[in-house]
């Protein structure tokens, strides 16, 4: 490169910092997003830590790269700031999974169960349940309820998985997420014998079958930490291949193997250096909860950001 010239991506890294302070903007992104969507970011994180980053900033703007459920969350814990979602169909296939009138029903079929609801479900979902978890604290949050019965919302695989680390006795909903579901067994078991020295990480949205042969269940902000004081040097990944880059990274010397090559969430890959430049230049596209929505769906966040976090539990 001529000294002096600025590839296309860094001249667009160039005009959102212009733009970000321009505007008083700041960029969050989950740890799923395309590399050069990472490396514009103000704060990386998984969800849990992006909600509560979100509550945090006092920028004016919150231009959110990840999935509609997230945007959505955003918006409700920060009504006062514009919330933009580059892309409009990014939006995630297991919070499509369930609707408010399907709580409604499991409430009626499990009278006095409290609803908790996994983060990964839109604003009308959450405003129907008594509190929201991610994957994070998702075993806390049923523990810290007095009743034995629990709807666990929308994930099944999450939900199992919580039930297997508690008393409590769960009632699912068969919602999944179709990117962790890929993963298969054998493929794992095909990593391990190639790498034997390898330790198999994977995130607690795989089916129960993967679970099982994970030496850690982790969140993806855990996992970053786990590979960084794990004395391997090489792991078997299971969660979606944009956690890779940072994971590397982060870790110049280890190795990292991709779980499968379809663990490839398409709707987070939607975002672009160029769809966040976009959203900023023409404030596109704002992202709002109607107001009844948005405070009963307050509620069940709040509730779930006053749980208090330890390095035990996952988030997505
Ligand atoms: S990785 Fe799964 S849970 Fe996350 S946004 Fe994609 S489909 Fe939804």
């Amino acid at each position: 490169m001529i000294s002096g010239s600025l590839s296309f991506t860094e001249e667009l890294g160039q005009r959102l910092r212009e733009l970000k302070e321009e505007l008083n903007a700041v960029i969050l992104a989950h740890n799923y997003q395309r590399p050069e969507v990472q490396d514009v970011a103000d704060f990386l994180g998984d969800s849990l830590e992006l909600s509560r980053k979100a509550t945090q900033t006092q920028a004016e703007i919150i231009v959110f790269c990840g999935v509609d459920f997230m945007a959505e969350s955003a918006s409700i814990l920060n009504p006062e700031k514009m919330v933009l979602l580059p892309e409009l169909n990014a939006a995630c296939p297991m919070a499509a999974m369930i609707t408010p009138e399907d709580v409604r029903v499991l409430r009626e079929r499990h009278p006095g169960a409290p609803v908790v609801c996994y983060v990964n479900s839109s604003a009308a979902v959450k405003a129907e349940s008594d509190i929201c978890c991610t994957s994070a604290n998702a075993i806390k949050v049923v523990n810290s309820l007095s009743e034995e019965e629990i709807i666990f919302i929308p994930d099944e695989y999450l939900g199992r998985y919580v039930a297997s680390k508690t008393k409590k006795e769960i009632v699912l909903h068969p919602g999944f997420c179709p990117t962790h579901a890929r993963v298969r067994a054998g493929e794992i078991r095909f990593l391990k014998e190639a790498f034997p020295d390898a330790e198999i990480i994977v995130h607690p949205e795989c089916t129960p079958e993967v679970i099982a042969l994970a030496d850690a269940v982790l969140s993806t902000s855990q996992m970053v930490r786990y590979a960084k004081e794990s004395a391997a040097k090489t792991f078997i990944v299971g969660t979606e291949e944009g956690l890779l880059y940072r994971l590397r990274r982060e870790n110049p010397g280890k190795t990292f193997h991709l779980a499968s090559s379809t663990l490839i969430c398409p709707n987070m890959k939607k975002i672009t250096l160029e769809s966040v430049a976009r959203s900023l230049e023409k404030r596109q596209h704002i992202i709002t909860v109607p107001e009844k929505i948005r405070r009963a769906a307050v509620r069940a966040l709040d509730r779930m950001l006053t749980i208090k976090q330890d390095r035990t539990s996952t988030s997505d």
